[in-house]
């Protein structure tokens, strides 16, 4: 990660109230993750509902919104009891919102009990799939208009994966790894915006990597189309030319070329890019131990999100302070309609250098490609319904 340092915090700007500065500490509204990965039900040597609200406490973080590639489904709301329960023991910790699946099991073939859902789901994805069949998508997206309800996709055309795990691109042909192009993630997106239009479904593009898919949101957006996307810190702040021989540089989306990187920050500074978010998607160690060609696809990101667009985008001169903290506060609340309860606030040394150290984490992931990157930024308290639920002591 290259970080120019053309800007001080104390130059930071504050108008507007969102940034407050109080004896030398940074106060923000609780950050918002539209898109992490809780593993519960299902999964819970990965990650438990508990141990991802802690990792996002850490973070700064007050609201999550948990996507549902989990055992079982919640496709249905007897499925989606179980998760419901386990949001419930969990509660005091952070706000987790679950999604609903799309479709059966996220399988594609059959649609989820979407009218039975909606009134207990913050939207609906079938996130870790694409939703492969064209009728199919636009039957979901005519129900979810009906609904009120925001599709999130994830977009990913699978008959152009062929077997590939990053970049189709420089480092897969100099190295001998199998590439994915960018078009299976910008084809899908092209489609679903074709559909969106036509059924006036609220749609919501999730961790969009490239540069074909930021130019077709920009343009859909001109042309009046509901839509609004996310991208992950990863997109933003890391390229190709990152990449090592690690599983822990190994997600889906991939981290693309250097053209790309620099595309979605344009879209990210022109507002085409709504938000940030983490894509926040733990596996044990052992899953992640298998280099690039075999490693699970997936990285955690909620307790090292902030200060590393901090340090690469702020502290950069890229964007303002302001500007970021919204892009991860107030815009993923304002899109799925997330309230900000009243003393919700996370608070910031940001003068403080720190290390990535990923044996830190509060998350039972521990795989980030920003492991080891010096920093700047250190979350000192987290306030969650009035109660920390963070507290940086330092003796830990
Ligand atoms: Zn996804």
């Amino acid at each position: 990660m290259t970080v120019r340092q053309s800007m001080t915090p104390g130059e930071v700007k504050t108008q507007g109230g969102l940034v407050r500065k109080e004896n030398g500490v940074f106060v923000f509204p609780g950050f918002c993750d539209v898109h992490v990965h809780f593993r519960e039900p299902g999964f819970s040597y990965k990650e438990t509902i508990v141990s991802g609200s802690r990792s996002a406490a850490r973070g700064g973080y007050t609201a999550v919104c948990a996507m549902p590639n989990l055992n079982p489904v919640p496709d249905s709301r007897e499925h989606l009891a179980e998760e419901e329960a386990l949001i419930r023991a969990a509660r005091d910790i952070t706000a987790v919102y679950p999604y609903g699946a799309l479709t059966v099991g996220e399988k594609g073939q059959e649609a989820a009990d979407l009218e039975g859902l909606a009134d207990r789901v913050i939207a609906f994805s079938d996130d870790g799939k694409g939703v492969q069949s064209e009728s199919m998508m636009r039957s979901l997206m005519e129900r979810c208009r009906k609904l009120g309800k925001i599709i999130a996709a994830h977009c990913e055309d699978e008959t152009l994966l062929r077997g590939g795990y990053i970049h189709d691109g420089r480092y897969a042909a100099a190295h001998g790894h199998r590439g994915i192009c960018s078009e299976s993630e910008w084809g899908p997106i092209a489609r679903d915006l074709r559909l969106a239009k036509e059924t006036g479904c609220a749609y919501h593009v999730c961790h969009i990597s490239c540069r074909e898919s930021a130019e077709l949101i920009r343009q859909a957006k001109k042309d009046g189309v509901d839509v609004s996307c996310e991208t992950a810190p990863h997109y933003l702040l890391l390229d190709e030319d990152d990449l090592q021989e690690d599983g822990r540089f190994r997600m889906n989306p991939p981290l693309r070329s250097k053209e790309d990187r620099e595309a979605l920050l344009e879209a990210l500074l022109d507002g085409t890019i709504d938000m940030i978010a983490t894509d926040h998607a733990p596996h044990s160690a052992e899953e992640k131990s298998r280099g690039l060609p075999g490693s699970a696809f997936g990285v955690v990101g909620l307790e090292c999100a902030f200060p590393a667009l901090y340090t690469g985008l702020v502290r950069a001169g890229i964007m303002s302070l302001e500007d970021l903290v919204g892009k991860m506060a107030l815009a993923p609340r304002r899109r799925f309609g997330i309230p900000l309860p009243e003393g919700d606030r996370t608070e910031w040394d940001l003068e403080a250098k720190v290390r990535i150290d990923p044996e830190e984490f509060l998350s039972m992931g521990r795989a980030t490609p920003f492991a080891g990157a010096e920093v700047y930024g250190r979350c000192l308290k987290t306030v969650h319904n009035g109660k920390a639920v963070w507290e940086y002591r330092t003796e830990e």
